[in-house]
């Protein structure tokens, strides 16, 4: 009876797991990601575990249902809207039914793929004062998924775990000084256990390093620095004393820079960890390190054992960087075969404009081409790895040089992908130009960007030089690395352009980036656009392809900072299948406000001392002369602040946007100064209201039969 009983309720046990193998997949929030699953996660294609896709970070996705031919009926298939009008650069996760992603001020939404419904949002509640920390916008780039939570780098340098069933908070460690301007966007890679993760601030003079961190715990397992700091104090490890004979100055006041703020990848097979460095802090190799040192490990790509840090191989691609050229784009694990031989190789379009393969085990450089505008070196010596750099780019304080690329950068954070199907890298490339010319007069900021160039040299430099080219524009391009040459590109659009996903199925899909309301695909042999539609704002981060009960979907997160930042910016998840039918909303009517300050009462001198603080506290977030250079932050030309000193008080002294990301200056200044501020913001916003040209009434509404008095008006 007993035995009957068991067989019976095993009989059931089967049916109802046959019945839940032909029912829809649930939506299981556990982000159950093993090693062996990360290891292995090019035999589950329906999946997205990591935020490259694989440990090769090659943003391919070998799903092969959408294609040129059917990729016309692609439609939406759901949506969800964020809750903040930043720009979103997330990299979503694709988990058993489940979509996580992280967006703006480092929150993660977890979404059940198949309907889009919210199963959880988190809320790091970072202190909004901390936005003056950042160099480049309250973003955030993705998030891991490990044995049951979900890791994130929130920006003010937590690591945070989540449980992702709940949602809720697991643990935090803080993984930087908070003392210091460190800051996180990038996504943590999970690696044997342990959560990798660097950080940002190369442009705030701090001291890059990556970290690992146990999963469980969170606790430090190894920290390995990318620059030597004080050699008055003893040297961590072998490769710090080898790095510091490459340095002359007092480089380690300013902190010297290498931060390792995105790629790292994995290479499993020699167990190496590579990544790359950031910029050398500040930014003018004068300033850093008057000798001219090569100022190891900076602008480099550094292999380090993934169990203990340890220093494996370098190869620095920019030697005594003056250019801001981190070396910081995405790197990605490829297979080659050179002359019959195997070969694992990294690949990387460097901020500086040269597209890099490397060895993976060795470092050795195998090519180094140039991908887009570049006149800072003429080639580089195969020989010895090192640019052949033209002497004029170095640029002192009197002769400025017009750089290619500038330090807007050949790329920048955005995700490439490569297909094994066409042996293509599709990279969202830039072509850029920026004046460089050092600083006069260069005093430490400790409260903000330290740089030591003069931000205001292209106005003088075009005005002797009309013909100067100046471009700023981003595209795909769809790189050969083995000839190190172009096959084919999109169309350019103003600024940078939209991160990266091939797919099997032999298509491309990108975002319009910053100036191209465009979500696309693109052909990913012949470079034809067989697919676009309207997301309603622009589109930067990386799109992913996922499988669910059978079929494939392409996830993407839209949103970049308005032109104005009161503007809605319809920041959103957008799923798409095939025959999706579901409709965005109508965009609303957004009207800006008006250029409209007071009459200028302050005398130019007043006006000169607001200009020297403005430079010193405001500029990095409002952008040159008040002109808000991204919509991350209000356009000072514009607020309504400038016709109340008191109201200007209260935000700039009293903090009451804090929250908001305008913290409190009233350490740093006192009344007499935001009197000062204010003025100056009022000289600029009166000088651009008489720049621009008058606007003219509407015609007046003509009737239908006007046209035989034209011309005799025209007479008059
Ligand atoms: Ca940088």
């Amino acid at each position: 009876m007993i035995r009957n009983l068991l067989l019976a309720s095993s009989v059931l046990a089967l049916a109802v797991l046959t019945g839940a193998a032909t029912a829809a997949t649930p939506a299981v929030a556990a982000a159950n990601v093993t090693d062996s699953r990360l290891l292995g996660a090019g035999k589950e294609p329906g999946q997205w575990l990591s935020v490259g896709g694989t440990y090769e970070e090659r943003h391919f996705s070998p799903l092969k249902q959408i294609t040129p031919d059917n990729v016309n009926k692609l439609g939406l298939a759901w949506f969800a809207d964020y809750d903040t009008n930043l720009s979103q650069q997330g990299t979503p996760l694709y988990i058993d039914g489940v979509i996580y992603v992280s967006t703006a001020w480092s929150k993660v939404y977890a979404y059940d793929a198949h309907d889009g419904k919210q199963l959880w949002q988190y809320d790091p509640k970072t202190p909004g004062q901390f936005a003056p920390k950042i160099c480049c916008g309250i973003v955030n780039r993705g998030i891991a998924a490990y044995k049951g939570k979900i890791y994130l780098g929130s920006l003010d340098g937590y690591l945070i775990a989540i449980d992702a069933k709940t949602g809720k908070e697991a643990w935090r460690k803080q993984t930087v000084d908070p003392t210091k301007m460190y800051s996180i966007t990038s996504a943590p890679r999970i690696i044997k256990g342990k959560v990798v993760i660097g950080n940002s601030g190369g442009e705030f003079g701090v001291r890059g390093y990556i970290g690992a961190y146990d999963a469980e715990t969170g606790n430090q397992v190894w920290r390995f620095y990318t620059v030597p700091g004080n050699p008055a104090e003893p040297f961590e490890n072998k490769a710090m004393e080898m790095a510091a004979k490459t340095w002359g100055g007092k480089w380690w006041e300013l902190g010297g820079g290498g931060t390792v703020w995105d790629a790292i990848v994995y290479d499993a097979e020699h167990d190496l960890i590579l990544f790359g460095t950031g910029n050398g802090s500040p930014w003018n190799q004068r300033l850093r390190d008057p000798t001219g040192g090569d100022n190891l490990f900076i602008a480099s790509i550094v292999a380090i054992k993934a169990d203990t840090g340890e220093y494996v191989w370098h190869y620095q691609t920019t030697p005594g960087d003056t250019w801001d050229y981190d070396a910081m784009s995405p790197i990605m694990l490829v297979d080659i075969t050179q002359q019959n031989q195997k070969r694992k190789v990294i690949m990387q379009p460097n901020k500086n404009g040269m597209f890099y393969v490397l060895d993976a085990a060795t470092g050795a450089l195998l090519k180094a081409d140039p991908f887009t505008a570049v006149n800072w070196n003429d080639g580089v010596d195969m020989k010895t790895g090192r640019p052949r750099v033209t002497k004029e780019a170095r640029y002192d304080n009197e002769k400025a040089f017009n750089l290619a690329p500038g330090v807007q950068g050949a790329h920048g954070w955005h995700a490439n992908a490569y297909s094994p199907d066409t042996g293509l890298v599709y990279i969202a490339t830039q072509r850029a130009y920026f004046v460089m010319q050092g600083q006069n007069n260069f005093v430490v900021n400790p409260a903000g960007a330290n740089l030591g160039i003069n931000m205001g040299a292209a106005a003088t430099y075009t005005k002797d030089h009309p013909d100067a080219p100046r471009d700023f524009v981003g595209y795909i391009s769809a790189w050969d690395p083995i000839q190190g040459k172009e096959v084919w590109h999109g169309e350019p659009g103003q600024g940078p352009t939209g991160g990266v996903l091939a797919t099997g199925g032999g298509l491309v899909f990108q975002g319009g980036g910053n100036s191209t309301k465009e979500f696309r695909a693109y052909d990913a042999r012949t470079g034809k656009k067989v697919w676009s539609m309207d997301p309603q704002t622009g589109v930067v981060a990386a799109p992913i392809s996922y499988e669910l009960d059978g079929k494939q979907y392409v996830a993407v997160s839209v949103g970049i900072a308005a032109t104005n930042y009161y503007a809605p910016n319809y920041s959103r998840m957008l799923v798409f299948g095939i025959d999706g039918k579901a409709q965005l909303p109508a965009p609303v009517t957004y009207t800006p406000p008006p250029l409209n300050p007071p009459a200028l009462t302050a005398s130019a001198e007043q006006v000169a001392a607001g200009n020297k603080l403005y430079d010193q506290y405001c500029n990095i977030c409002h952008g040159v002369n008040g002109q808000a250079r991204t919509a991350t932050f209000p356009n000072l030309m514009v607020t309504p602040m400038l016709h109340s000193q008191e109201g200007f008080d209260q935000i700039v002294l009293g903090g009451v946007r804090a929250a908001r990301g305008m913290a409190s200056f009233a350490d740093k200044l006192k009344a007499a100064d935001t009197a000062s501020l204010r003025s100056f913001l009022i000289a600029q916003a009166n000088d651009l209201k008489k720049r621009q040209p008058a606007i003219a009434p509407p015609p007046p509404v003509q009737p239908a039969d006007a046209h035989a008095d034209l011309g005799a008006d025209a007479k008059k």
